[in-house]
């Protein structure tokens, strides 16, 4: 079932066009991001499903019932911004309740409301405070439960956590994640951090430059990239020029892999293309593991420390042009395998 159903919507500002044809179906309970590069068209598009916007050409369907010109306050949703857009002047309760006085809620009754969503956020008690007297993670969780207070079908969220430091922003992503699964809301939530993305959506859209990229699950977006711009975009990915030989191999500079194939159909022999290689693929050669084929070597370049992993650039024997990025547990560089200048041989998964 359909909660949101977006057919050719195509926005100008004057004579750039901000969004091309776009089509895009949100199911009931989903969680959508719209994910891209900062100007792509996320916010221009989550805008005309507000109606803070109109478009151009196309329409809006909204459980079946098309909205493309109706305003804002004729339409269902409840909405999150960056900036947390709460009222300073006005007290916690009193922001929370400013939508529920527009929808006539008896003022004993918006009271029950607000504590309950109060304690649903994680902030009871804190009715009488002011908006400066709370962190940002505080004032968000504010926002949010403003924007679900009236029980909104839709929730539209711009990159709400995007102004918060690191730790704040992860746990209140994997809050606003549970607080959504629980409630069932349809969201849309506009983010350029594809971690952010990855780690919360039912189903990711790539945009860039006005067009959608891909749409699937995180799993999809990540491991069948359908362009080089949605494996560029989300992940770090080697690219490497290279030949079709036959039987699922291929030539990269004097070196030949056995990689399994995304594409539908066998390229032609002798066709040139694009293979693309995670680094976390690419592991340290055990010769006591049995590897077989897809064996480089190199020098290391560089070593980045990452924490749980390191990630490598190495310089490939049989490879002019190009360098490799790998991940590599960082047990081998506490080990001291792995520093600039160490000769390593590596070998690449061969994705079956
Ligand atoms: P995103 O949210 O993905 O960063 P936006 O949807 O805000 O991107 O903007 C998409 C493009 O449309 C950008 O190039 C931006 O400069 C342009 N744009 C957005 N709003 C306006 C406007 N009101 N007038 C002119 N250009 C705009
Ligand atoms: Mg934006």
């Amino acid at each position: 079932h359909s909660a949101i159903t977006i057919n050719n919507v195509t926005k100008r500002f004057d004579d750039f066009i901000a969004l091309k044809k776009i089509c895009l179906e949100v199911k009931k309970g989903e969680l959508v991001c719209f994910l891209g590069p900062s100007g792509c068209g996320k916010t221009t598009l989550l805008r005309i499903i507000a109606g803070l916007e109109e478009c151009d050409d196309g329409e809006i369907i909204q459980h079946g019932k098309v909205i493309t010109h109706l305003p804002p306050s004729k339409r269902d949703y409840g909405i999150v911004f960056q900036s947390y857009a709460l009222f300073p002047n006005l007290t916690v309760a009193k922001n929370i309740a400013y939508g529920l006085k527009k929808k006539d809620f008896e003022k004993k009754e918006a009271k029950k409301r607000v504590k309950e969503l109060l304690a649903l956020v994680g902030l009871s008690g804190s009715e009488e405070k002011y908006p400066s007297e709370l962190s940002g993670g505080q004032q968000q969780r504010v926002a949010f439960a403003r924007a679900i207070a009236t029980n909104p079908a839709l929730l539209l969220l711009d990159e709400p956590l995007s102004a918060l430091d690191a730790r704040v922003r992860e746990r209140l992503r994997q809050e606003i994640r549970e607080l959504q699964k629980n409630l069932g809301i349809t969201t849309i939530m506009v983010t350029h951090d594809q971690e952010e993305a990855l780690s919360i959506a039912d189903k990711i859209v790539v945009m860039n430059q006005g067009v959608i990229e891909q749409v699937g699950t995180p799993l999809e977006i990540y491991h069948q990239p359908k362009s080089l711009f949605v494996a560029d975009f989300v992940g770090k990915i080697n690219l490497l020029k290279a030949f079709y030989s036959r039987n699922g191999y291929f030539q990269v500079g004097q070196l030949r892999f056995k990689v399994a194939l995304q594409a539908k159909n066998e390229p032609q022999a002798e066709e040139a293309i694009k293979l693309l290689i995670r680094p976390e693929d690419i592991k340290l050669y055990d010769d006591t593991r049995n590897d077989e084929g897809n064996i480089l070597e190199g020098d290391v370049l560089k070593v980045t420390f990452l924490g749980s992993f390191c990630r490598v650039l190495m310089r490939i024997r049989g490879l002019l042009e190009d360098t490799l990025l790998l991940d590599l547990p960082h047990k081998a560089l506490v080990k001291g395998v792995i520093q600039e200048g160490s000769f390593l041989k590596l070998c690449i998964a061969s994705g079956d």
